[in-house]
């Protein structure tokens, strides 16, 4: 890919914010330290050392749109967990639910007077009447997967080339050259993935048509706009021919939308009137608790029902036990009732459109060749002149070394980013000054890139 940067000058930058972080943060690399003698790569989860830090960035304490770590300095956090805090972390209203349920039962594999508010509202706000939980959304869309295979009895899954929808082995099959391949970097992975798997093309009707057409496709698998390859916006339409064709084909739509849930109350596709059979709600939807919902059309649902209802009693492979606990149900009641609403999300949208607008700006003002795309609270800045169509022209505007280097120098300036890819988030408590201060930093970092006289 070309991002019009000098590799060499982005190379001499990262070793000088290196440096600098690591000079600041003398607690978080003694943390690291720590953490190295008992943990599997030194961290909790493997992923925390894909930030692009010398060491893993420890925490001490989160709050709203702030984070701070472990050595004392206050970020202003514009990943919120990648998207899991994205109501800001621990908001008043979940914290209140958690601590009255945390000392009146915690999990008992039953359902208190929370179950039947939360799936009401869940039917009231994105338009699908029947609903179950999970504890992640990578769960929510793994039992989803089984739940139509059994009422379909069809076995083939369909994806968009680049998606992510979590840890669900079916979808990591990938376009290479046109051909499907399994993701390389799949882990202890013994299944051969494509012959269930059939993946195209976002924006590709006729090889969405094409892939349809056995009629062997339980669901196409979906996010409404991609957002984990950068971001990859329908083109206008696109959804309402796809739908018809998913239809025609006796296919179902499931849409994820864990991350476009940015987009209001209801979602990307309810705010876009689409038509999904199935959706999956993660990550926010417990407001920082690890909880996931999927709801069901009524004739989905039904069918589905009939399909447990005809199969032997016994393990179903759907669910785990502590999904929908006690605390968990408690925390979705809060956030759908008091932070998922139009009033909490109308700020955050237009925050996020300042946002989107001043790293356009500072962008031209750099003359970068980059874009920056907005998904109601979200906004993602790429390295290509013009949004990409696909996840192939996603892929290809992607730039690690660039991207680490961005992320750290923002690190360094007091912003933090979401890793892996160019993503960032308003919550509730994102105020002016914290966009105005990633904006500065944003512009320091642009300008030490491109400046003909070298980095300040
Ligand atoms: N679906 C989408 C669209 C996602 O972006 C992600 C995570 N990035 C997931 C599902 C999985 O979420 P989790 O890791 O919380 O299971």
């Amino acid at each position: 890919m070309d991002s019009f940067i000098d590799p060499a000058r982005v190379q001499a930058l990262t070793a000088r914010e290196r440096k600098r972080f690591a000079a600041a943060r003398p607690r978080s690399a003694e943390l690291a330290a720590r953490g190295a003698e008992h943990l599997l790569f030194g961290v909790p989860l493997h992923w925390m050392n894909d930030w692009g830090t010398p060491f893993a960035l420890h925490v001490a304490e989160a709050q709203g749109a702030r984070l701070t770590d472990a050595d004392g300095h206050q970020l202003v956090d514009f990943c919120l967990g990648d998207t899991g805090a994205m109501f800001g972390h621990s908001p008043a209203p979940v914290v209140a639910a958690l601590q009255a349920q945390a000392a009146r039962g915690m999990t008992a594999m039953l359902a208190s007077g929370d179950a039947a508010v939360v799936a009401q509202t869940l039917a009231q706000r994105f338009g699908l009447p029947r609903w179950q939980f999970a504890m992640t959304a990578s769960d929510a869309n793994r039992f989803l997967l089984r739940w139509l295979r059994a009422a379909t009895g069809r076995p083939v899954l369909l994806v968009f080339n680049g998606c992510y929808h979590g840890t669900v082995d079916d979808v990591f099959v990938d376009l290479e050259d046109g051909r499907p391949v399994q993701r390389a970097s799949l882990l202890g992975q013994v299944h051969e993935l494509t012959r269930t798997t059939r993946v195209v093309e976002f924006n590709d009707l006729s090889a969405l048509e094409a892939a349809l057409a056995p009629g062997d496709v339980a669901c196409v698998l979906a996010e409404p706009v991609m957002t984990n390859i950068g971001m990859v916006l329908p083109d206008p339409g696109f959804w309402e021919a796809a739908t018809a064709l998913i239809r025609r084909h006796g296919s179902l739509l499931v849409m994820d939308e864990t991350h476009t849930l940015s987009s209001g109350p209801g979602g990307y596709a309810r705010l876009h009137g689409l038509q999904p059979d199935a959706l999956v709600l993660g990550k926010p939807l417990g407001g920082g608790m690890p909880c996931a919902a999927y709801g069901f059309s009524a004739e989905l649902a039904a069918r589905c029902e009939a399909a447990k209802r005809s199969a032997p009693p016994g393990h179903s492979g759907i669910g785990t036990t502590l999904t929908a606990n006690l605390l968990a149900m408690a925390a979705m009641r809060a956030t759908l009732t008091t932070l998922m609403t139009d009033a909490v999300y109308a700020p955050m949208i237009q925050r996020a459109g300042q946002l989107a607008e001043g790293l356009r700006a500072a962008i031209a003002r750099h003359g970068l060749p980059w874009c920056v795309t907005q998904v109601g609270a979200r906004a993602e800045f790429q390295f290509c002149a013009r949004p990409p169509r696909n996840g192939t022209e996603a892929a290809a505007a992607m730039d690690d070394a660039l991207e680490h280097l961005v992320h750290l120098a923002l690190l360094n300036r007091g912003v933090l980013i979401t890793p892996f890819h160019n993503m960032m988030l308003v919550c509730p408590d994102t105020t002016g000054a914290d966009v105005a201060r990633l904006l500065a930093a944003f512009d320091e970092v642009l300008h030490d890139l491109v400046a003909p006289d070298g980095p300040a």
